[in-house]
């Protein structure tokens, strides 16, 4: 399908899909909507920069929009489940966007911040809740919002709430759940342990897959440069300033390593900040709208911190260090060459990290190129 007119959403929707830009649904948006919309249960392999989220979020406000809104305290009856804080606050900044001129009312809750301003938005009742596991929980246990009246769930980036070992939360949820309900599970890929989640809680689901795993990486071009570890700040200094580029995406592997390049980087005369778990929510929503408007000049992330930030056309992103696990090294360089834009994304790389290199290109089944620094 071309237009998302023939996807049948209604004319609100249609109207705030115009205002946002976007002129044709991407493939994700294309195959789920429809089905959606038709109330089956979805496994979704998708990674973010596929338009995923809008791909669930504009079918569940029509089937919100749809039905009679329910008089006295709303209940929930959309549950988003994400695995970090800046994921949720997207899903949610999204869902406000796009369901602006329908009457349903949406919250956001993670940790890591007061409870309280939560329990007071809760209270009033609100149609969709996008949520953290932990913090979720944190809330059906004292009572300040009840799922029995969820009709669908989406569990987004399972695959990730996997890694970071929330199974059994997401378990504990899902019991919780009516037994009649829509599942919509999204995953970068569909592990065994993926399969294993879906096949306990997802009732004959439709089976959508846009996202061979390294298709993120078809639209970047990358480049390894090999140098020497005490080497690396220093060309990644005269990298920023020679190629005069504006907005840079740094990857460390620990949130110690990424205080300090960020301080670094400072020194060199070029604007940096840093995003790990480690900082308080405050900060890291900083950090982020700092970087977004152009104020700092590189954000340098862990893994985790970077997870499903939402930067459009990001055009350069480093990896300062190589990540342990190989699919992160394609989660990290899915930060650029998004919605259709080309980016570039840089390893260096010091001789004990050949290693990580190798098992890199195994998983994208080519070598990558190498520069000399
Ligand atoms: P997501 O995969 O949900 O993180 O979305 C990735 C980016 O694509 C976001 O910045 C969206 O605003 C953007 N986007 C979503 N749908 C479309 C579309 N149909 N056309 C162009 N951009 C889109």
């Amino acid at each position: 399908m071309n237009t998302f007119d023939e996807l049948g959403l209604r004319a609100e929707l249609l109207e705030t899909i115009k205002q946002s830009g976007y002129t044709t649904p991407t493939p994700i948006q294309a195959k789920a909507i429809p089905l959606v919309l038709s109330g089956q249960d979805l496994l979704a392999a998708a990674q973010t920069g596929t338009g995923k989220t809008a791909a669930f979020t504009l079918p569940l406000l029509q089937r919100l929009a749809e039905k009679e809104t329910p008089s006295g305290r709303r209940p929930t009856r959309v549950l988003v489940v994400a695995p970090t804080r800046e994921l949720a606050a997207q899903i949610g900044e999204n869902t406000r966007i796009y369901g602006k001129g329908l009457p349903l009312r949406s919250a956001v809750v993670f940790g890591g911040v007061g409870m309280q301003p939560q329990v007071d938005k809760l209270r009033r009742g609100v149609d969709i809740l996008i949520a953290t596991p932990g913090r979720l929980l944190d809330h059906l246990r004292q009572g300040t919002t009840k799922l029995d009246h969820v009709e669908t769930v989406v569990l987004d980036e399972a695959d990730r709430m996997l890694d970071m070992g929330f199974v059994h939360d997401i378990k504990r949820l899902l019991k919780l759940l009516p037994a009649k309900r829509q599942t919509l599970l999204f995953s970068a890929t569909f592990s065994k342990e993926i399969r294993q989640l879906a096949s306990g809680f997802l009732t004959a689901p439709a089976e959508v897959d846009v996202a061979p795993r390294n298709s993120a990486t078809e639209m970047v071009s990358q480049r390894v440069y090999t140098l020497d570890k005490a080497a690396k700040r220093k060309v990644l200094s005269r990298l920023i300033r020679d190629g005069e580029w504006q907005q840079v995406l740094v990857f460390t592997k620990t949130k110690h390593g990424a205080n300090r390049l960020s301080k670094q980087l400072d020194e060199d005369g070029l604007s940096s900040t840093a995003i790990h778990g480690n900082k308080s929510q405050t900060a890291r929503t900083r950090a982020l709208k700092d970087f977004k408007d152009g104020s700092v000049r590189v954000l340098v992330a862990t893994d985790i911190a970077a997870r499903g930030l939402d930067i459009d056309h990001l055009p350069h992103v480093v990896n300062f260090e190589l990540p342990n696990v190989a699919e992160d090294y394609v989660h990290r360089i899915g930060r650029t060459g998004r919605a259709g834009n080309p980016g570039e994304a840089i390893s260096l790389v010091a001789p004990d990290e050949i290693g990580l290199l190798k098992g890199i290109e195994r998983l994208l089944k080519r070598p990558l190129e190498r520069a000399s620094a």
